[in-house]
């Protein structure tokens, strides 16, 4: 089974990390593939480049086997599509290989926005993670594809290549990238939020309004 779970990561943080392993334990795979996108097409301007982006990932996930970096997105010109990301998985995995998503709720409740959002069931099972905030809408598409498609349990991914969608409650820790951009910029403070190494070279890059010789 291969399993992706795309993001910004503006920056990456430790509630992305312990998600990630949280789902290898989970879902039974040795291996999260993490996937930052280049242009979000929902998002507008991110706070660090795609190259800042990434090489932050890198010194997060650094000595980490349980995690993997596809920066395909990044290399892709343009806008970033996740139904073209898991087209070309598709055709690299093989037909029968379970190709997986994951999404956190707050995500899948634009999830019929995204391009092509439609045959994204076609090529892969989709793991919602429950994060807090309002509940989906139970009249709106997403809802109506989850009650659907609904999977019991994580041993059903495994029988099929995609077309399910698991929800999952796994313990989240309470960060957000907006947080940690806001509070860098207001001279604060994110040791413990983000990795350290990724703290200096965030600093050391100057980015979200951080001076390399901040000393805190
Ligand atoms: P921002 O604050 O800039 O919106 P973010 O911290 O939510 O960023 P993203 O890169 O947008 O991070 O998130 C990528 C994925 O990770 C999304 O599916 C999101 O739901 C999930 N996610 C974000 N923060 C956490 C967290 N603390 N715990 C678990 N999942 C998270």
């Amino acid at each position: 089974m291969h399993v992706i779970y795309g993001g910004t990561f503006d920056p990456i943080h430790h509630g992305h990390l312990r998600l990630a392993l949280e789902l290898s334990d989970r879902l039974g795979v040795p291996r999260i593939h993490l996937v930052p996108c280049h242009i979000p097409p929902h998002r507008g301007e991110t706070g660090a480049s795609s190259a800042q982006r990434l090489r932050l990932l890198e010194l997060a996930i650094a000595g980490e086997s349980q995690l993997a970096i596809d920066s395909r997105e990044l290399d892709r010109a343009g806008a970033s599509y996740t139904a073209d990301t898991l087209r070309q998985l598709r055709r690299e995995v093989g037909e029968d290989e379970p190709l997986v998503m994951v999404v956190g709720t707050d995500a899948f409740a634009g999830f019929d926005r995204w391009r092509d959002w439609q045959q994204i069931p076609g090529l892969a099972h989709i793991v919602v993670v429950r994060r807090p905030g309002p509940p989906l809408d139970p009249s709106g598409k997403p809802a109506r594809l989850l009650a659907e498609r609904a999977a019991e349990d994580v041993s059903a991914l495994y029988g099929k290549p995609g077309g399910l969608i698991l929800e999952l409650d796994p313990p989240l820790l309470d960060i957000s990238a907006t947080g940690i951009r806001e509070r860098i910029g207001e001279g604060r403070s994110p040791r413990y939020l983000i990795p350290d190494p990724v703290w200096d070279e965030i600093r050391r890059m100057g980015l979200y309004g951080a001076c390399p010789d901040d000393n805190f």
